[in-house]
């Protein structure tokens, strides 16, 4: 770790007019100075002045913490606040010393707490408040060669536990008991945390954000199983495939399976460098809505993915951001029938110059398990 990422940042926000940027415990912070520290009502933050050098605000008692964190050796000074002191009005003097008057726009992360945004606000009357975004997601969109070999480690470790679902998913268990198997695997299998365990079985399936369920699995039920953890870096693995338990597809299920596959595929094979993230939705959407599925495809193609689960870019009409070659993101349509079942197929993509390098690599076709 070194500090050459808040300086990246502040270069960013002077570029794009932005005064002073305000980050809080979250992947923001942990992208710019490695510090994981938890969120919690006591104001943590970095403060990267677009002139002057950058600080941080903590609480006394976790100070210790930042030291011993990659955060203490990127000589940033550090300004401890005492449980009596107002850290909103030391965060304000600091950066109003620095930049030689009060900044006019403050950006904060996106996901900082409405608490810590209106308190720097307070703090500084006069200034207006915007997003971080515009500068955060230029930086996080483009991965290290070093992030897509941690994303490439986490899509390793999830592909594991999807190779091991035939211990996990068996006709006659709930939906909970084989997600509770699925969590202790995204364990063993290399995460330091569960992100989310989905396990949609038979109708539930055509719920696509359907977590877990007391619903019992049946002989020949179609069920969906969307994974992600977290790694010890914080990179993150999200993967889903679609099984079939104890039993054949129907007929009609092989067949827009088919169509869905082949739409994951084409999404795929149009990753590269100058393609826009809008065409790669649409590269998918095409297929399925050719094969006149296209009203059963609810949601956007993908999300970005790094040290959170999701991201910027996000791949969805609309956004028309030319692709990198760095940017990590799900590849993940999916065909979703009211009341019967569903089907997704997600890989985690890297663009390369030469294309799409895929970080899932399990079968992608219906999973028989023998149930
Ligand atoms: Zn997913
Ligand atoms: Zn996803």
């Amino acid at each position: 770790m070194t500090v050459d990422r808040v300086h990246a940042a502040r270069a960013l926000a002077a570029e794009s007019g932005t005064d002073l940027l305000v980050l809080t415990p979250g992947s923001d912070l942990r992208y710019l100075t490695g510090y994981d520290a938890h969120a919690m009502e006591r104001l943590t933050a970095l403060a990267v002045p677009r002139q002057g050098e950058p600080f941080l605000v903590v609480p006394r008692l976790e100070a210790p913490m930042v030291e011993v964190s990659p955060a203490g050796s990127l000589g940033l000074e550090v300004l401890a606040w005492d449980e009596t002191d107002d850290p909103f009005a030391l965060l304000a003097g600091a950066a109003t010393a620095q930049l030689g008057s009060a900044p006019a726009r403050v950006a904060v992360g996106a996901r900082t707490w409405a608490e810590h945004a209106l308190g720097v606000q307070r703090a500084l009357p006069g200034s207006a408040l915007e997003l971080a975004g515009p500068v955060l997601d230029r930086l996080r969109m483009v991965k290290s060669p070093a992030e897509v070999e941690e994303l490439a480690l986490a899509g390793a470790a999830i592909d594991r536990v999807h190779a091991r679902m035939a211990e996990f998913l068996t006709v006659g268990r709930t939906e909970a008991a084989v997600g509770a198997d699925i969590a202790a695997a995204i364990l063993e299998e290399g995460h330091v945390g569960v992100d989310f365990t989905i396990v949609g079985s038979g109708p539930n399936g055509a719920s696509p954000h359907h977590e877990l369920s007391d619903r019992t699995i049946l002989a020949g039920d179609v069920v969906v199983i969307d994974i992600g953890g977290k790694t010890a870096t914080g990179y993150r693995s999200d993967c889903t495939r679609t099984y079939v338990v104890g039993g054949s597809a129907a007929p009609d299920v092989a067949e827009w399976y088919a169509v869905l596959h082949a739409a994951q595929q084409a999404a795929v094979a149009v990753v590269r460098p100058g393609v826009t993230a809008e065409q790669v939705d649409a590269a998918a959407r095409q297929v399925i809505a050719d094969a006149g599925w296209g009203e059963h495809f609810i949601h956007r193609t993908g999300h970005g993915i790094g040290l959170d689960s999701h991201e910027a870019p996000y791949l969805v009409g609309g956004n028309d951001l030319p692709l990198e070659p760095g940017m990590a993101f799900s590849i993940e349509p999916g065909i979703y029938l009211a009341g019967r079942c569903g089907a997704r197929i997600e890989d985690i993509v890297v663009c390369t110059d030469d294309g799409a390098r895929s970080l899932n690599v399990g079968p992608r076709e219906l999973v028989e398990l023998p149930g």
